[in-house]
């Protein structure tokens, strides 16, 4: 890990610097959608999950892209609500 990345993620910058920053909002409560991450949980991404940055699918089947920790809602990409 080289030190701009790491500096960035110490300072929480990381993700304006990846461009991550388009808020999306949930159409339910206004609350802010977070990137729900499937596969296997690394230290990383369960770390990010506690900070609520993203939701970890791993159990889930993939289809839906966001989660609204709001109201615990998941949505597709193109922001219909995902059952
Ligand atoms: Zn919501």
């Amino acid at each position: 890990m080289d030190d701009l990345f790491q500096y960035l993620l110490i300072t929480d910058q990381l993700d304006d610097f990846l461009g991550f920053k388009e808020k999306v909002k949930c159409p339910n409560c206004g609350d802010e959608l977070v990137e729900i991450v499937y596969g296997r949980p690394t230290k990383e991404t369960v770390e990010q999950a506690k900070q609520k940055k993203l939701y970890l699918g791993s159990c889930m089947n993939g289809i839906a892209k966001y989660h609204c920790y709001g109201c615990g809602k998941n949505y597709n990409e193109d922001g219909k609500e995902a059952r």
